[in-house]
């Protein structure tokens, strides 16, 4: 395997275009990615740069064709039989060595649980940084840096982090942070199909069978309206009255991490900056402090609304209504509201 120096004299000159490495779970693209194309689209205006959607996969044309209209410049298509299923070592050693032959200046990869396995790796491979769970990206007026911005010190700072010496600069940024990249009626991109530069001995894992969780999934990052709740529900059961909030508003179950660490809901809810990012059209916050820590995750939400006991809770200073009171009085007198208002609607 051809693994770079980090640290080694390279000409910054050679590097060029911004690509995506865009993720495919059983032949569907996932959102991520059409976040990813619209932030590399972004940063390209600023240093004169093509967007390049990398996808490795097999037998998945249709899917890659539909990328075009986002308006990139570019696909590569890596198309094996060998990367039809996921594996760390078939995907990172594919895009690597691309990367390794064709020098692109930016990596951009989907902080998934794809992304977070081999982002590390292929950054590794090809000798160079990684800036992960990045929540802003931007480039340098100066001298062309793409600037990583993300929280540190457990949220409390943000911190922006350069890549001067090595090439390509890469960063993960998480589902749902980025805005989608709009789509285009005339899309004048080209898809380039490439043979992907492994065998099957570069493969150590095997994919023996794929079994499907029976545990229903909560998409938090596609909802339109979340409905979530913190400690101020007092327990788990608490959640029944979230869900059936939730449900009647046709949206989805969210929680803070307090609510998570004691076990009364699961991980998969959790809103922030260890959970899920989310930017509903409405986000309802029910009995949720506000810590920055979880304002990290929802904050672009399009409306808040916050139900909370105390009128000093920090939530009501991100807030664009807020209802000081007991949830457990408040959200029943909306319920109430909404059966009423049948034609609710969003
Ligand atoms: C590195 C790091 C990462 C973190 N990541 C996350 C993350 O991803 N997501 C996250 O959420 N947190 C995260 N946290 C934790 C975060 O700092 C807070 O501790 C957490 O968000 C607090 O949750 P909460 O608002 O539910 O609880 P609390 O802060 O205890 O707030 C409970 C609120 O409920 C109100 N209340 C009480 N009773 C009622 C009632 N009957 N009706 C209405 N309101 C009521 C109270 O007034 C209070 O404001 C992280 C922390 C660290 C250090």
């Amino acid at each position: 395997m051809k693994r770079a120096k980090v640290n080694q004299n390279i000409n910054l000159k050679e590097y060029s275009d911004i690509w995506i490495i865009g993720e495919q779970r059983e032949g569907k693209i996932h959102p991520v990615t059409i976040e990813l194309i619209g932030e590399g689209k972004k940063l390209a205006k600023g240093i004169d740069n093509k967007v390049v959607v990398v996808v490795a996969g097999y037998e998945i044309d249709e899917e890659i064709n539909k990328l075009l209209y986002y308006g990139v410049d570019k696909i590569i298509y890596i198309s094996s039989p060998l990367l039809k299923n996921f594996s760390t070592d078939g995907y990172a050693s594919s895009i690597s060595r691309l990367i390794l032959e064709r020098k692109p200046e930016i990596v951009l990869v989907g902080a998934t649980s794809i992304g977070r396995d081999i982002g590390p790796r292929i950054a590794a491979k090809v000798g160079t940084g990684l800036t992960a769970d990045c929540t802003k990206l931007d480039i340098d007026k100066e001298d062309g840096k793409l600037l990583q911005t993300r929280p540190a010190f457990g949220g409390n700072l943000m911190a922006t982090i350069i890549c001067p010496k090595n090439r390509p600069q890469m960063a993960t940024v998480r589902p749902g942070v980025m805005k989608k990249a709009a789509h285009v009626d005339n899309p004048s991109g080209y898809v380039e199909v490439v043979e992907a530069d492994i065998t099957e001995v570069d493969i150590k894992a095997k994919v023996v069978k794929i079994l499907k969780s029976s545990k229903k999934t909560v998409d938090l990052t596609e909802a339109k309206i979340i409905v979530s709740g913190g400690r101020g529900v007092k327990g788990p059961e608490g959640f029944e009255l979230i869900k059936a909030f939730a449900e009647k508003l046709g949206g989805e179950v969210g929680a803070s991490r307090a609510c998570v660490d004691s076990g009364w809901i699961d991980s998969m809810h959790q809103v922030g900056q260890t959970g899920t990012t989310v930017r509903p059209e409405i986000y309802f916050a029910c009995g949720i402090s506000g810590a920055i820590q979880h304002l990290a995750g929802m904050s672009d939400s399009k409306y808040i609304v916050a139900i909370n006991t105390d009128p000093t809770a920090p939530i009501f200073k991100v807030c664009d209504f807020g209802i000081v009171g007991d949830l457990k009085k408040v959200i029943p007198a909306m319920i109430e509201e909404v059966e009423r208002n049948k034609e609710f609607e969003i």
